[in-house]
């Protein structure tokens, strides 16, 4: 077996600090590595069962909520075929990478696509939606709640508030907020949430999950939708009935997104929500004391993943590699045209103070050697009184 080893010393430790996927706890581990079951058999129904239990208050649902074999995208994609016919009008909210990934999904499918284009790592502003949206009847407005490119969220709920009234559906990407970023589905109007589970649900990637409403749901089950097979969610619906998926599910990842649901029940809900506001928050300070300034407005601050200025005379992409380099701890650029300009770090998930105060060590120790002087301490101290102080 060949083992990949780190290239200066193979007894640092892995660290995954990155905006998705995250680290999965041994608990969660363990679960993954028990015998497969049968996935029509009782012992996998029962999972299936308190999975379902356990997921709705994370999503604030009574909706079943739909579990596919598939990464985040594969859960975006499934929504839209549920949802459109060809030519119909979509709204599409877009201020950062994933924005612009669902205006294409949507595209893709014959959509009649219109864009409201916020400048990536600024705030949305719900009165533009609603200008747009009284304007022309669409058929769905989809926005990214939890933007992981930018770092920044939308206030899904003063949208929900807008649309709840309207044959308009609200369907709301939260790849990397569920878990960390609270979402009440069904107080605030939301269709259709979209998820996965290599995020906040501390799992490994392959599970995408998606919520329906009862107003959506009416779409759902109009034949003159786009063709849909695998992604059919009337399938998955009568299957979910059953305590089943529509196909072979993952078992194995089944098995480790219950666990993760089970220690997140654990923690409790509004605890696991705070100790993300808290960690975030308290990584912002640190690395604003070494001179990486958080980017995004104060009231949208994303709490699951922190994006930071990278000053103009370094590279972000020369710090995440020095990072790997000599801590092996693994953290993010950025894919898009401001790459080499921020970088990202997740706070999302198994992540607790100790991360945080090792993220900014490291983020000490390498900076100097790239020819960005930091006072030795001071973001670890930044960070440790913003801990101690809530
Ligand atoms: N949406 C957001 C906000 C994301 O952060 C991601 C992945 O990082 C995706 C969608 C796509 O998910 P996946 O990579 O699992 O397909």
């Amino acid at each position: 077996m060949t083992v990949i080893t780190h290239p200066v010393s193979s007894s640092l430790k892995y660290r995954l600090r990155l905006p998705g996927p995250t680290a999965v706890p041994d608990r969660v581990q363990r679960a993954i590595a028990q015998p497969i079951v049968n996935h029509r058999g009782p012992e996998f129904r029962a999972m299936f069962s308190r999975a379902q239990e356990l997921l709705k208050p994370v999503l604030g649902t009574s909706n079943h909520v739909f579990l596919l074999a598939s990464s985040g995208t594969g859960a975006m994609e499934a929504s839209l075929a549920n949802i459109l016919a060809p030519g119909e009008p979509v709204f599409a909210v877009v201020h950062g990478q994933f924005g612009e990934r669902f205006a294409s999904i949507a595209k893709v499918f014959g959509a009649q696509v219109d864009v409201l284009d916020v400048a990536w790592g600024e705030a949305v502003d719900p009165r533009e939606i609603e200008k747009r949206v009284k304007a022309k009847e669409y058929r769905a407005v989809v926005v990214v709640y939890n933007e992981s490119s930018t770092g920044v969220t939308a206030n899904v709920q003063a949208i929900g508030a807008i649309l709840r009234q309207t044959p308009t559906l609200l369907v709301v990407d939260s790849v990397s907020g569920l878990g960390g970023l609270e979402m009440k589905q069904d107080e605030w109007g939301v269709d259709i949430v979209v998820s996965s589970s290599q995020k906040c649900l501390m799992c490994p990637p392959g599970i995408g999950l998606v919520s329906v409403s009862p107003k959506a749901w009416k779409i759902v089950e109009r034949e003159d939708r786009l063709p849909r097979y695998y992604w059919d969610f009337r399938k998955t619906l009568a299957s979910s009935e059953k305590s089943e998926t529509a196909f072979t599910a993952p078992v194995s990842l089944f098995a480790g997104l219950t666990e993760a649901l089970e220690m997140i029940h654990e923690e409790g809900i509004p605890n696991v929500l705070a100790r993300h506001k808290k960690l975030s928050t308290a990584l912002r300070a640190g690395c604003a004391a070494i001179g990486l300034a958080p980017s995004g407005p104060k009231d949208s601050l994303s709490p699951t993943v922190v994006a930071l200025h990278v000053p103009e005379k370094l590279n972000g992409g020369d710090i995440v590699k020095r990072l790997y380099e000599k801590h092996r701890t693994v953290i993010a650029g950025v894919r898009n045209k401001f790459a080499g300009r921020f970088i990202r770090i997740g706070t999302m998930g198994h992540v607790h103070e100790d991360d945080i105060l090792t993220d900014l060590e490291h983020l000490e120790d390498v900076l100097p050697e790239l020819g960005w002087p930091v006072t030795p301490g001071a973001g670890v101290a930044a960070a440790a009184a913003v801990m101690r102080s809530s």
